[in-house]
């Protein structure tokens, strides 16, 4: 079986929900996760924080307007008189309950319920659309199956257990529609897996069930070599390594969630990343496959933070690196990039939550200096430390302000901490010298 996965944009208009239609509907058996319609998570994350700052009629305009918007696209899509009814009744339902949360109290519960609207409102959509246009459709509920552990990270027994139950309990179908995103944490409360979340829950269903392949569609033909936001004249590149994928997605490549990977690279599911509006054309196949050498691709990661930390002795003690570990440690703040000399180390983190209690251990024994609004941008490949165009790298950065540099950590990835008010302009000098003017 094959797990396809449809982003925002492609369940967001009724003319992408057609498409999709058709895209799947081939009387193969498969699993389609879908993210909630475009702009719907935003729009539900804005009405939770106006809900956590007690302005209840600004929520209120909010959800009237995302109402009006669900009756627009209901009402087109159906023809069946039956099932738009029952669709309709159901869209109230969670309008309803969307509406009761604005007199409720504000915790983290409830702004985990009210972002799980968004899925559950396009799966009901999209299951009771094909089912009128006759294929063979079955609504897998995620949070019967979907579920984290105390740390966070997929409960791949319990998930593998019940997906499998929940299939075989259900009436035959071609296609399983299921949410992606959402889950239950370890109390068996709603819960998701971050923003972007739905590329994870594809890859974790794919290991469940032992998928031949994956396959995210989204609004765009691949992975791009840069990130078309900030930088014109990308180009999709059509093989990565499950190595140079989990780089990329770590380092800030939105097409796809941090973690996507992680589920599927050991069991060795490809990974394909097709575009739902033009579906003949190649995309980007992830597989443990090495392709090409030298630079083949830039993201950057925003919200970084660095820390300077000088030993309080002139010379690097012995002993002295272990102490640092060990406080972001307890804090379980992971760190990116490390640079070492002889008095002083530079780290970097993504998360600054601890940020103040770390500074204040570590400056019991330490000189600490911290920078906010960095941005690490990460150049991937294959054996990029040792290819012979990679030395154009530094002549570029005579003009870049650069931070820290990471070089031969991994052979597939150079690292730079930039100033974010640096980023476009330097994701952008890299892309001319590096895939334009001059080949690598
Ligand atoms: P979906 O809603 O389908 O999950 P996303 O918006 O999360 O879609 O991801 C697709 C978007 O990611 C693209 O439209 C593009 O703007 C952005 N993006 C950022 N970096 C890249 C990259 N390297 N290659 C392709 N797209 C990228
Ligand atoms: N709907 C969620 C979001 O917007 C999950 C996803 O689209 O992947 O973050
Ligand atoms: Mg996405």
């Amino acid at each position: 079986m094959r797990v396809l996965k449809f982003g925002g944009t492609s369940v967001g208009s009724i003319e992408n929900i057609i498409q999709v239609k058709d895209i799947i509907n081939d009387q193969e058996k498969k699993v389609v996760v879908l993210s909630a319609m475009s702009g719907t998570t935003n729009a539900l994350v804005t009405i939770s924080e106006h809900i956590k700052n007690e302005q209840k009629s600004k929520a209120s305009a909010i959800i009237d307007g995302l109402e009006i918007s669900y009756k627009e696209t209901t009402q087109a899509l159906f023809s069946n008189e039956e099932i738009l009814l029952n669709v309709q009744e159901y869209v109230q339902d969670i309008f309803y309950y969307l509406r009761r949360s604005t007199d409720k109290k504000y915790d983290q519960l409830l702004y985990n319920t009210i972002v799980s609207y968004g899925e559950l409102l396009s799966t009901y959509i999209f299951s009771a659309y094909i089912r009128q246009e006759g294929v063979r459709v079955q609504l897998l509920p995620a949070l019967d199956f979907m579920r984290i552990d105390r740390n966070n990270e997929p409960d791949n027994f319990y998930i593998r257990q019940n997906i499998h139950r929940i299939i075989d309990e259900l009436p035959v179908a071609d296609v399983y529609v299921t949410q992606g995103f959402i889950c239950l944490d370890v109390d068996g409360q709603v819960s998701n897996l971050q923003r972007g979340g739905s590329d994870y829950t594809a890859t974790i269903i794919g290991a469940a069930i032992r998928a031949e392949e994956v396959q995210i569609w989204t609004d765009i033909d691949g992975f791009h070599n840069n990130d078309p936001r900030f930088v014109t004249n990308t180009t999709p590149i059509s093989n990565l390594s499950f190595d140079e994928a989990a780089e990329l997605a770590y380092f800030g490549a939105k097409i796809l969630h941090p973690q996507t990977v992680t589920p599927v690279r050991e069991l060795d599911i490809p990974v394909r990343l097709k575009n739902t509006m033009e579906p003949n054309s190649y995309g980007t196949l992830i597989t443990h496959d090495v392709h090409g050498e030298g630079i083949k691709a830039i993201a950057a990661k925003d919200g970084i933070t660095a820390i300077k930390i000088k030993s309080g002795r002139m010379l690097l003690a012995h002993g002295f690196l272990k102490k640092i570990f060990e406080i972001f440690e307890r804090y379980e703040t992971s760190i990116d990039m490390i640079t070492t000399s002889e008095i002083a180390v530079s780290l970097t983190i993504d998360n600054a939550t601890h940020l103040e209690a770390i500074v204040e251990e570590l400056e019991r024994f330490s000189f600490v200096e911290v920078d906010n609004e960095q941005s690490i941008i990460c150049l991937v490949g294959n054996s990029i430390i040792y290819h012979n165009q990679t030395h154009k790298l530094f002549q570029i950065l005579q003009d870049v302000d650069v931070r820290m540099i990471s070089y031969g950590g991994s052979h597939n990835n150079i690292s730079l901490l930039i100033h974010s008010d640096h980023k476009i302009e330097t994701l952008q000098r890299l892309h001319r010298y590096l895939f334009e003017s001059i080949t690598v």
